[in-house]
């Protein structure tokens, strides 16, 4: 099956409200133009140096998602355009993040990443230390910073009750954090959930925001 006919059937399958990143990492410009002469407008990539070169190979109008670990050094490369960094997980990254910004005259919306599964892994903010950062308050001397919401990545498991459980608690720990910090902040808002294998659960769990890559564009 073809890239467009991937995209059409997720298009038709996933509800209008949940957000489809495409995640073309490692795959060549050539595919993600074929996704974007699908429709597609938003695509995510994992690596700074790749995002970079094929930005410049690809129309102005797609939207950048930032998805993987994000060294400080780089995040000069990505802030001129950057439409949403999906791996803030710590108050250095943050203040880079801030001052990138500002550099660029940009508000740079992020979300809070947080690690719900069981494999040991350093990516993301434990709950607790999620909870520290939003205590802290540092973010809010940030103006070029816009925490948008949360992001999480299951287990790597057939368990689907394992995935499920870890996908009802980050949806959990957005709650509580909406409540406790953006009660009137319309833009804290997003629960990027959800990849190729369970990305059905993360919907049913209330993902806004899926990112799918070997679905779409097969195998890396
Ligand atoms: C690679 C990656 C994805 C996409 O994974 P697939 O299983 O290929 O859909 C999603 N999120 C993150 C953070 C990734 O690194």
């Amino acid at each position: 099956m073809s890239i467009q006919s991937h995209i059409d059937d997720l298009r038709e399958t996933v509800p209008s409200a949940v957000t489809l990143v495409a995640v073309s990492k490692f795959h060549p410009a050539g595919m993600v133009r074929e996704a974007y002469d699908a429709g597609q407008r938003i695509f995510g990539e994992s690596r700074v140096q790749e995002l970079v070169v094929k930005k410049e190979q690809l129309p102005g109008d797609i939207a950048w998602h930032f998805i993987g670990n994000l060294q400080r050094n780089k995040v000069k490369q990505i802030a001129p355009f950057i439409s949403l960094i999906h791996s803030l997980d710590n108050e250095r990254l943050m203040l880079e993040i801030e001052k990138q910004g500002a550099a660029n005259g940009r508000v740079i919306p992020c979300l809070l990443q947080i690690h719900i599964a069981e494999e040991e892994t350093k990516a993301g903010f434990s709950p607790g230390e999620c909870r520290q950062f939003l205590e802290g308050g540092k973010w809010k001397t940030c103006p070029h910073v816009r925490i948008a919401g949360v992001m999480g990545m299951a287990t790597f498991t057939d368990d689907e009750n394992q995935v499920r459980k870890e996908f009802r608690q980050l949806k959990s720990l957005f709650e509580e954090f909406k409540a406790g910090y953006f009660a009137d902040d319309p833009v804290f808002r997003e629960i990027s959930m959800g990849m190729t294998g369970d990305y059905p659960v993360a919907i049913e769990e209330g993902s806004t925001m899926i990112r799918i890559g070997t679905l779409i564009f097969g195998d890396r």
